[in-house]
């Protein structure tokens, strides 16, 4: 079987040296799922310790929070979406850089993985891959609504984190707002393309 062009971009992702976060990272967090056309894309921000030793994303503590919700779907699972992040490398102590590192890590990987897997949908979570993949700021206001991007129904809501967050303060309010928009696009995945939720 030959290796499909994105298992050869993951290869080349391995590899990458082009910003200084790999330098202090322990390893490049590719992505985890279906590659093929999946009915969802979901995009976080950043690896943290847990991904960075995992080499996986979302399997820490905002993992935990994020499997949680899509669980209880019954719809959205490991055969039918493909989880990624905005940036690769765990950034020093998990601060999101401000430097030039997440354009090139964009430009690179993450808007070439999104060409080659082509999604059906993607699901942005939080500020950073609202910015970086649909241009825009503001999650509290452009959660929950339909986009378009680079021609795909793209969805967004909070990151998984801030959920996590909110619950320690006592404020379920936000996973609520959460597990609506997932729940929104599971129904949509449910009646859309129904062979996937097989
Ligand atoms: N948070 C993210 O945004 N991505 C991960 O992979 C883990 C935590």
């Amino acid at each position: 079987m030959t290796m499909s062009e994105l298992a050869k971009l993951y290869e080349e992702m391995k590899g990458c040296q082009a910003c200084r976060l790999r330098k202090t990272c322990r390893q490049v967090v590719t992505a985890v799922g279906n590659v093929e056309n999946p009915a969802l894309m979901i995009i976080g921000e950043s690896p943290g310790e847990s991904e960075d030793i995992a080499g996986e994303p979302f399997v820490g503590q905002a993992g935990q929070v994020l499997r949680a919700v899509l669980r209880e779907t019954n719809i959205i699972n490991r055969d039918n979406t493909l989880i990624s992040n905005v940036i690769r490398c765990r950034p020093p102590a998990n601060k999101f850089p401000t430097d030039e590192c997440p354009s090139i890590c964009v430009s690179r990987w993450l808007r070439r993985e999104i060409g080659l897997a082509k999604p059906k949908r993607m699901l942005l979570m939080g500020n950073t891959p609202l910015e970086f993949v649909a241009g825009l700021t503001g999650i509290t206001s452009a959660r929950g609504k339909w986009l378009s991007v680079m021609g795909i129904r793209t969805m967004s809501t909070f990151h998984p984190s801030y959920i996590l967050r909110k619950d320690r303060e006592g404020d379920r309010g936000e996973r609520a707002r959460f597990e609506q928009d997932i729940n929104e696009v599971a129904a949509e995945i449910k009646t859309q393309s129904p062979e996937t939720t097989k």
